[in-house]
């Protein structure tokens, strides 16, 4: 029996380990596994390893080696960055954070906890296009606030938010400012200087490094908090053994990427349009989010009269995975809350679908998913009539 090749179309929740961070990361399982804490040789290359990891990451988005922390991943990152400030909010007796409606689940329900707790949130719109305005943000600021939370690219529509201008208000009103980049990193470059940065999670496994390492790049100046308590790493910011191999496997996959950036931009970009093209042919489709102000690797459509589970099922069955929207929501019935937040009713967003591409998505296997979906949009329109 002839079987289809694997259409991986969900990069958005995770990526597969590209040859050359698999290779980068071997040496440090089986042969340089001492504890980078030991001063003997094999303890002394994991520590030299971790040493030239860090600064690679901060060469990436131009931070200094002694501003990032690695992390176990996006969510511990985001954690990370918000306990942070609420404890030094508390010193301060500000308890007021503002954030966007469509954030990842890592800060909302971390926010969420924070609000029983007796601080006050703000949600900013984000209107039909799924972008915040700053003019809202300016807004919100108070002489209470001491915390703005913002995505940098949504990991369901891939819309871009304003980080320049949001970080540049921030620190005008002397706000602390953190933006969870799981999505950017894969594929825009990111200035943490230009860009008024304070605190920032990047996550391994969205750019083709393994699941369970990330970093938080912390400016330094700013007050950091340990999450973790026990032994000195990471400064004594955040104990426990390091984890050599994914440390190193990140660190290669931000090379990579910034080596990479602009040619997949590009790239994706065409996809993309021809994505949204085919998709519009098909009829009864629908864009969300805003056509220009996103990173070209992520789509999401709804569809009339179809739901989105009906087509993942369906597209699986051809060998073809796609998303729709985060992994915590595919595993619920709860509509995503991100669609909900551009103003999408409960059914339209359940009738949704996302694609999300990589650096190894083939202009063949977006053929393939365009001639399998409108044949199993067909298919299941029919079986409605
Ligand atoms: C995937 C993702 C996270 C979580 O990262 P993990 O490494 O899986 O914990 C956080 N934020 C965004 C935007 C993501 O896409």
């Amino acid at each position: 029996m002839m079987q289809c090749d694997k259409i991986y179309l969900d990069n958005a929740a995770t990526t597969k380990i590209s040859d050359e961070v698999f290779d980068v990361m071997l040496p440090y399982f089986k042969d340089f596994y001492g504890n980078p804490s030991s001063i003997y040789s094999s303890g002394r290359q994991a520590s030299i390893a971790i040493r030239d990891a860090r600064s690679q990451c901060a060469g990436a988005i131009n931070a200094e080696p002694s501003e990032i922390y690695f992390t176990s991943g996006g969510s511990e990152s985001d954690n990370w960055a918000i306990y942070s400030t609420a404890y030094s909010m508390l010193e301060k007796g500000k308890n007021h954070i503002v954030t966007s409606a469509f954030e990842h689940h890592a800060v909302l329900n971390t926010l969420k906890f924070l609000e029983k707790k007796g601080f006050r949130i703000t949600y900013l719109p984000v209107y039909r296009g799924g972008i915040v305005k700053a003019a809202d943000l300016k807004a919100a600021i108070t002489e209470n606030t001491a915390l703005v939370t913002i995505m940098y690219v949504n990991n369901e529509i891939g819309t871009i938010q304003p980080i320049k201008e949001i970080g540049a208000l921030c620190r005008e009103r002397g706000v602390v400012f953190h933006t969870d980049a799981v999505q950017a990193a894969p594929h825009l470059y990111i200035d943490v200087k230009k860009d008024n940065i304070d605190l920032m999670s990047v996550s391994g496994h969205k750019l083709h490094a393994p699941k369970g390492v990330g970093l938080l790049y912390c400016r330094n100046g700013v007050k950091l908090t340990p999450m973790v308590r026990g032994g000195g790493q990471e400064r004594g910011s955040r104990a426990g053994t390091e984890n050599t191999a994914g440390i190193v496997a990140l660190a290669e996959a931000m090379v990579n990427a910034e080596k990479n950036k602009k040619d997949v931009y590009s790239r994706h970009l065409k996809l993309s349009e021809y994505i949204i093209e085919e998709m519009m042919k098909m009829g009864g489709v629908s864009f969300n989010g805003d056509i220009e102000k996103r990173v070209p690797s992520i789509m999401n459509f709804s569809f009339d009269d179809i739901e989105g589970e009906s087509l993942l099922l369906q597209l699986d069955l051809k060998g073809i995975a796609a998303g729709s929207g985060s992994a915590c929501t595919s595993g619920n019935s709860e509509p995503s809350h991100v669609l909900r937040a551009l103003g999408l009713s409960c059914d339209a967003a359940r009738r949704s679908l996302r694609i999300s591409m990589s650096r190894y998505t083939t202009y063949n296997e977006i053929n393939i998913f365009l001639t399998e979906l409108s044949e199993i949009i067909k298919r299941l329109r029919e079986l409605r009539l």
